[in-house]
């Protein structure tokens, strides 16, 4: 623009302004506006900075590098060792519905998700938390350990995996028996536990299940299996499935002695587990929500060339469908076992 029209025209101040903070396009571009007074360009100008700074980049002009931030390094340079960790355990996420919640608070609802009611995967020792009276009870058998007799190597040997997972856990196999009292019954429940190598039916399993039918036996007491396994462990091989027809024998000692048992099916249920014993109970029942089969339904689907019906699996399914007797919360867990015992003792 000619200078004489400059000095005629409103935006005058404004043009002069801009030519003395040796400004970039962006702004210049604001120069026919009379109403962006010198004061909104510098304001405009360092929110352009600012936003160079967050993004860890150097700002081109003079004014930038007096800034009231400035990023001295770029990028992140904590070391991982140096990092701060939330501590692990204390925050829990419904893997069903997101739901964030501790620890704590999901521990008091027995693991049982506050908002849409998601069974949460848990371990033996939270199931005899949740059953036997005062959390006193009996571990039995756990001097039965597993061993590699046919030294069977996948990623690793089935030896090192078993001191590995022994080492990790606390627990000394894929079930614990634990003995005591469930309101005014005694009882011994046997229930897996998941992180052992998949709660998978070894050669420790059947011989503990097949101790425990012998206990029961001895002291006319019901026998309950909460069952949570991937199904046989093929480290193991045809010794993990002779388990399934000795587990089927013990158990009709039980009913010959007519002494209840009770197969509580979790998710997830499958392979072997729930083409014996698990099916075997003289109550079928299961937890709501969950995966209870024989072949997973991937394989399934691509075995029949044909899509799945929904809930395909889920114990809603096989209640409709005759499998189970009835779906139990865990809220509700023991009241039920208690009550049906005492309707089958009477
Ligand atoms: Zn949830």
């Amino acid at each position: 623009m000619p200078i004489d029209e400059v000095k005629k025209s409103d935006h005058f101040i404004v043009a002069l302004k801009i030519e003395n903070l040796e400004n970039n396009a962006k702004v210049s571009q604001e120069t026919g506006n009379p109403y962006l007074s010198p004061s909104k360009i510098c304001l405009m100008k360092r929110e352009e900075d600012f936003e160079a700074n967050l993004s860890g980049e150097e700002g081109t002009t003079e004014e930038t590098k007096s800034s009231w931030f400035k990023r001295i390094k770029k990028g992140i340079l904590t070391s991982t060792a140096e990092k701060k960790e939330t501590p692990e355990g204390l925050w829990t996420k419904c893997p069903s519905c997101n739901y964030i919640c501790t620890v704590t608070e999901l521990r008091e609802n027995l693991f049982v998700c506050p908002k849409d009611g998601h069974h949460h995967r848990i371990g033996s020792d939270e199931y005899f938390e949740i059953l036997f009276n005062d959390n006193k009870y009996e571990v039995l058998f756990e001097n039965i350990r597993s061993k590699d007799f046919l030294h069977f190597t996948d990623l690793k040997s089935y030896q090192k995996r078993l001191e590995e997972t022994w080492h990790k856990t606390d627990i000394t196999d894929s079930i614990r028996i634990g003995t005591g009292q469930v309101r005014e019954h005694h009882m011994v429940v046997g229930c897996m536990d998941f992180e052992f190598i998949g709660g998978s039916l070894g050669s420790v399993m059947g011989e503990r299940i097949a101790r425990a039918v012998d206990y029961c036996l001895q002291h006319k007491t019901p026998l309950m299996i909460i069952c949570k396994s991937g199904g046989a462990r093929m480290m193991e091989s045809a010794f993990s499935l002779m388990q399934l027809a000795k587990v089927s024998a013990k158990l009709s000692q039980l009913t010959d002695a007519r002494i209840p048992y009770i197969s509580l099916l979790t998710d997830p249920s499958f392979g072997g587990i729930s083409a014996s014993f698990g099916m075997l109970g003289d109550l079928n029942i299961a937890e709501p929500g969950a995966l209870i089969g024989f072949a997973g339904p991937r394989v399934i689907r691509e075995t029949i060339k044909k899509d799945l019906p929904e809930g395909f699996q889920r114990s809603e399914f096989l209640l409709e469908h005759g499998f189970l007797d009835f779906i139990v919360s865990r809220k509700e867990l023991k009241h039920k076992i208690a009550t049906v015992l005492t309707l089958l003792k009477n």
